[in-house]
Formats: C-alpha cells, sequence, structure tokens
C-alpha cells in the first residue's frame, strides 16, 4: 500500500527554531540606520520591535527555544503533512520523487501565522497591548488578526488600498478574527497624508503600508508595536520549524532531497522550508540544491542587485543588505500578491550571493497551468504565489523525464488559494498576462535604490 501522508510524532516537532545567523561562512553586512548609515543595535529598534525579537534578529545562536505558550498554538495545526504526489508525478510520467510539505492547513491557510504567534507572544510578554501592521492581499493580516485575537491583544491592519477595494471578503476574514483593518493610505498617520498629497488618487503599495504601520508604533510611546510578516531575520528564524519537521518526515521514509524549492516574496516560507537543508550543505553532509521560485513581473533575486536599500517606500527601516528593486518599484499587478515586495531577506540574499542557493524566474500562466494539474492529481486549491514553487517542481521533474535521473524533489506548498478564484478565474478565461517587464520599469526601481559608501 502506497502511503501518501508523512506524518509526524506530535511530541516530535522541534523545540528550537534554527538560525542560519550561526552558520554563514562569510558574515552578512549588517543593518544601517536610514539617517546616519551606521550599523543599528537594539536600542535603534526598540520603539517599535520588543526587546525578545530584537534578540533572535542579533542572535548568534544556533538555535532559539520555542517557547511553551508558542508550541502549544502550534499543535493546533502542527506537524503539518508532508505528502509524497505520486499521482503528480504519473500526471508527469517523470521518474523524480516529489514530496511537499502542506502549510496550508493552518488556519489563517498559510504559514504566515508560524511567526505571527511567535511574534505575538514575545510583544505581549513585554507588555505590549496592540500590534500593528500592513497587508498586501490580506494574508498577513489574517494570520496576526488570528494569533492576536489568540493571545487577547489588538490588531490594526494597513490594507493596502486596493487590495481593501477590490477584495472585501478579506477585510471581513480579518475582521471576523478580531483585527481593525484600514485601507492605506489612509488619514490616519502623519505619512498616509503625505502619500495622499504626493500621489492624488494612489491605490497604494506594500511599502507605502508599512510606513504607516511603523509610523504608528514608533509615535504609541511604546503601547503599540509593529509587526512584520516576512524579510526579518526573527521571521525566517520562525518558519524554519517547517523544514525542520519535513527533514524528520524524509527521514522516516528513509530520503533526502536533492531540490528543495520555495516561492519568494520577502523570502520567509522559503527560509522556512530551505535553511535546514542549506545548514547540511553548509556542513557538507549534502549537496542539496535550494531554488527560490519568484515571479518574472517581480524579479528581485534574479534581476536586482545586490545592494543596501530600505524596505518601504517612506524609507522609515533600516537600510538592508539584500537583492533589490528600489523601494520605489511598482511591480505590474499580478495575482501572487504576497510576491510582489520589491525586496528579499538579507539572508536569503546572502546566501544567493555566496553561490548556496539559486533562483528561477516565472510567468504566471505557466504557474497557474501547473496549479491545476496539482489540484487534479492532489486536490487542493493552491495559493498563486505557492503556484510558482509549483511549477519550478513540475520543471525540475520534466528535466528528470528527459535524463531519466530518479532526483527526489521536495517544495514548501506555502498556502491554499480558496481566496484567490478571482484569480483563477481570470486564468481560465484565458485573461491572464505575462508581462515581460520593461527596461525601463527596471530603471525607474533602480535609480531608487541609495548609493552607500
Ligand atoms: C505571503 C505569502 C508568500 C510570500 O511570502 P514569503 O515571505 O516569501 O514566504 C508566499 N505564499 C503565501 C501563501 C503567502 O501568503
Amino acid at each position: 500500500m502506497r502511503q501518501y501522508n508523512i506524518n509526524l510524532d506530535p511530541k516530535k516537532i522541534p523545540d528550537a527554531w534554527y538560525n542560519i545567523g550561526a552558520d554563514m561562512p562569510e558574515p552578512m553586512a549588517p543593518p544601517l540606520h536610514p539617517g546616519t548609515h551606521e550599523p543599528v543595535g537594539p536600542n535603534d529598534l526598540s520603539a517599535i520591535f520588543p526587546m525578545g525579537l530584537i534578540m533572535q534578529e542579533m542572535s548568534p545562536d544556533r538555535y532559539i527555544s520555542i517557547p511553551g505558550e508558542v508550541m502549544d498554538k502550534y499543535l493546533l495545526w502542527r506537524p503539518t503533512p508532508l505528502r509524497r504526489a505520486y499521482r503528480l508525478e504519473e500526471a508527469l510520467g517523470t521518474p523524480a520523487k516529489i514530496y511537499y510539505k502542506n502549510e496550508s492547513v493552518s488556519p489563517s491557510g498559510s504559514h504566515k501565522i508560524n511567526t505571527a504567534v511567535a511574534q505575538v507572544y514575545y510583544n505581549k510578554a513585554e507588555g505590549v497591548r496592540e500590534l500593528s501592521t500592513e497587508t498586501g492581499a490580506g494574508q498577513w493580516g489574517t494570520a496576526l488578526s488570528i494569533a492576536c485575537g489568540m493571545f487577547d491583544m489588538k490588531c490594526t491592519v494597513y490594507m493596502v488600498r486596493i487590495s481593501f477595494e477590490q477584495k472585501p471578503y478579506r477585510k471581513s476574514l480579518m475582521e471576523a478574527y478580531g483585527g481593525r483593518v484600514v485601507a492605506s493610505p489612509s488619514n490616519e498617520t502623519q505619512i498616509g497624508r503625505q502619500f495622499q498629497a504626493d500621489y492624488p488618487g494612489t491605490t497604494g503599495s506594500l511599502g507605502m503600508a508599512i510606513s504607516e504601520a511603523v509610523e504608528v508604533a514608533a509615535t504609541s510611546g511604546g503601547s503599540i508595536k509593529y509587526s512584520l510578516g516576512s524579510v526579518l531575520n526573527h521571521v525566517c528564524l520562525h518558519q524554519t520549524v517547517i523544514g525542520m519537521e519535513a527533514k524528520l518526515q524524509m527521514e522516516s521514509v528513509g530520503d533526502y532531497p536533492d531540490f528543495v524549492i520555495g516561492c519568494c516574496g520577502g523570502g520567509s516560507n522559503f527560509a522556512g522550508i530551505a535553511f535546514p537543508f542549506v545548514q547540511d550543505r553548509i556542513a557538507g553532509r549534502s549537496k542539496v540544491e535550494c531554488v527560490a521560485a519568484e515571479p518574472a513581473a517581480c524579479p528581485t533575486l534574479t534581476r536586482g542587485p545586490f545592494a543596501y536599500d530600505y524596505g518601504d517606500t517612506g524609507k522609515f527601516t533600516p537600510l538592508m543588505k539584500q537583492y533589490t528593486l528600489g523601494h520605489n518599484f511598482m511591480p505590474p499587478g499580478i495575482h501572487a500578491g504576497g510576491l510582489r515586495y520589491h525586496g528579499v531577506a538579507s539572508t536569503v540574499a546572502h546566501l544567493k550571493h555566496l553561490g548556496l542557493i539559486n533562483a528561477v524566474a516565472l510567468y504566471q500562466n505557466p504557474c497557474f497551468e501547473s496549479s491545476l494539474l496539482f489540484a487534479k492529481c492532489e486536490g487542493i486549491i493552491p495559493a498563486p504565489e505557492s503556484g510558482h514553487a509549483i511549477r519550478a517542481a513540475v520543471d525540475e521533474a520534466l528535466r528528470c523525464k528527459e535524463s531519466g535521473e530518479v532526483k527526489t524533489i521536495l517544495f514548501n506548498l506555502s498556502g491554499h488559494g480558496h481566496f484567490d478564484m478571482t484569480a483563477y478565474d481570470a486564468y481560465l478565461r484565458g485573461d491572464l498576462q505575462d508581462y515581460e517587464l520593461d527596461e525601463e520599469v527596471i530603471a525607474q526601481g533602480a535609480a531608487s535604490i541609495p548609493i552607500i559608501e
């Protein structure tokens, strides 16, 4: 009998997150203060983050234990299933073995709640009463609203105006979980009013919403802190529970991946599935190839320079060394909203720079095509973001079909697509465009990358 689902005994969930910062073969460039361009210290960040998370952000420790109260929440959906996609393998006619880790089974329907519960816990432990954040398509705002509800905290979500207007049910979902949702740019913040004056009629952007949420925390006198759903070291750290579980699950069936694939927006779910395997590669224990799959319409890792840049349009955040398309880059309106970020996590960027991971850029039509094949075989409608990981996995499997090699492929299904049916609808009608990004658009974004001596 085939074993499709490879489950893990809940007692075997890793009791610590893995911090890849401890194993980098060359040190990472430090984040810099946006004003002075000096390396930031813990105190520079304390206005917007609690010290518990700042310490994780800068930690030299290889493992950081998962607090009991966070584990208690994790147990609601973790360990997540690892599945051997026999049916997808057969449909492709590939000799490759395909496994995927299914993060879509969480309460928010994506991996994001793995860090949301941890962030809320550390804020609550320091007496913070409310969190402010941004959301694009609504995945992060939903995860944080759920987590705040679990810990009896207040949550205000600045939602990019275009999504707020076009996706009213995403807003309702956050409200149902107790979050307060504000269309961004709003009149609630000084920078929000500034954006509206500078860009009349703007439909907003993630970069603008971040600026608003940061301002609210920075001017609150400590009662409100800011929370970010990707990019930062501590966020990637919290997601490593995904890859650590997957490793144990693969071990239990005597397998180990040749390829580990994740879609990449800010980089956190890719980091989550990949970093525990990159650890083996750095230690010389494996030759695993980790691949970050990004959209061709927002090709940060494949076309951006490796440079210092801000995380937001308002230039409030520290300067972080990363691959970037420029903090003013405006990606075309593709349906994988979670992948439309101009930059990427410093850790992911550093590993790419060192040649320890790879990246591919994919068009959205082929991603939807593989997503529907996946849905037919596996019974799950993937998030359009996750569709990029599926496409990259399918491409590897098809290469194996040509060469006859029996490679083992593992990818992360970062979320389900139940709230993305308008995107599937557009695909099925043949209305989806594959944007060829003009050099001009790339050049405009690149012009906003600061020159740091
Ligand atoms: C937000 C999101 C992503 C992209 O974010 P990362 O930090 O790169 O993981 C990917 N998949 C889903 C389902 C998301 O909600």
